[in-house]
């Protein structure tokens, strides 16, 4: 199993970063090893080649999420950039990756983490945008470009895909490195906090309630489990859409919360486990004509009673379990639709992008935490005592 370097100070090859810029990263490093590794550069010519990481070297619980102060730090390559990341969200993508997920397997050792923002740190040969120090939110995800979807523009169905954080390293670390064309320029008032809530969950959202739902004005859309990421997303777009919309959220908090994104209408699922039938008195008996489903096993049989005639049920994700049981009588007597719905596409995640940076689609964040405790954000996550997203700052604020 590869062991992280420890890299000595010097000049080499994939190196190239000046030692006024080490030094202010070499600070952040606790102990007195930084200490110690500041004299050491402070009194050279050396640049830095590591960086610190949280690190999955074997799949398990939170426990296995280590942080390495000098993990190797990626260089770009022809067409590539590298990014000091500045704001990384969690997914429960993440968990997955770190407890392995079956028929996927994840290259390791691994650094979780797609979500990502931060400042251009590097460009490979070849690269006209962006430039260094720009500031930029990536694309976590790109096709190969060669299959028959990537070349009919539907990356979701790439039929060998690319994600950071899953097969490529991802953000949970102070660098990162992706093509060069998953970037997306941030406008300056925009946040690299809030700009990295954007893909994974309002990408994911955009595709499953615009281009998969079709929701139209008038529509009730069915939003499930309104403490999630996406589902807060959902909530907000669907709303940008106009459509009338119903959640289902666990606590009385939730529910508020639900409403002051735009749910006109919130089911307490824990003191109402009828929701469905809920739904149906809400709606005249009609059933709701779009569902936005990612809970999966523990809501499925329900979703199938409260969707309505000609309903579309969409699916981004199974976070309670991937088994659910269809009454099949539902889907030919309402002709109801099940949609699967697959990440994004670049045009959908730019649409995104423009709607938030306009302030009509805002990321809920509900704590912001430093890289070391990443553990502690995942089972905040996994527990779901959160109210949107947990987000890793790896590296202090400063002028970008
Ligand atoms: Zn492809």
């Amino acid at each position: 199993m590869l062991r992280p370097r420890v890299l000595e100070a010097g000049r080499s090859p994939d190196a190239g970063v000046p030692v006024s810029r080490c030094v202010s990263l070499t600070a952040l490093v606790d102990g007195q090893r930084a200490a110690v590794e500041m004299v050491r550069m402070k009194s050279s010519s050396a640049v830095v080649t590591t960086m610190r990481a949280v690190v999955i070297h074997r799949h398990g619980g939170p426990d296995v999420l280590t942080l390495e102060p000098h993990w190797p730090r990626p260089v770009a390559g022809p067409g590539e950039i590298v990014v000091e990341v500045r704001a990384c969200a969690l997914n429960f993508l993440d968990i997955f990756v770190r407890e392995g997920m079956p028929g996927e397997p994840t290259p390791l050792p691994q650094i979780s983490g797609g979500d990502v923002a931060g400042v251009v740190h590097e460009i490979g040969e070849g690269v006209t945008f962006p430039a260094i120090g720009d500031r930029v939110l990536l694309n976590p995800s790109w096709g190969c470009g060669v299959c028959e979807y990537c070349r009919d523009g539907i990356k979701p169905r790439c039929l060998r895909s690319r994600m950071l954080g899953e097969r490529n390293p991802g953000g949970l670390a102070e660098y990162v490195k992706c093509p060069a064309q998953q970037a997306i320029r941030l406008p300056d008032h925009y946040a690299f906090e809030e700009a990295a809530c954007l893909p994974v969950t309002f990408g994911t959202a955009w595709r499953m309630v615009v281009t998969r739902a079709e929701v139209k004005p008038g529509d009730t859309v069915l939003v499930l489990g309104a403490g999630g990421g996406v589902a807060t997303a959902a909530i907000q777009i669907a709303k940008v859409m106009g459509a009338r919309i119903i959640a289902t959220a666990s606590t009385d908090e939730k529910m508020e919360r639900a409403k002051a994104l735009g749910a006109d209408e919130v089911i307490n699922y824990a003191a109402d486990g009828d929701w469905d039938m809920a739904v149906r008195r809400m709606t005249g008996k009609r059933g709701a004509d779009v569902i936005i489903e990612t809970v999966g096993a523990a809501t499925w049989e329900r979703s199938i009673r409260a969707l309505g005639k000609g309903g579309r049920l969409v699916t981004s994700g199974a976070t309670s379990g991937p088994i659910g049981a269809t009454d099949i009588r539902y889907l030919f007597r309402r002709e109801q639709a099940l949609l699967g719905s697959n990440g994004w596409t670049h045009n959908e995640l730019l649409r995104v992008a423009s709607l938030a940076f306009q302030g009509k689609l805002r990321p809920v964040i509900d704590r912001i935490l430093p890289l070391e405790e990443t553990p502690a954000g995942e089972l905040a996550l996994e527990r779901r005592q959160v109210f949107g997203k947990v987000v890793i700052r790896p590296t202090p604020t400063r002028a970008a």
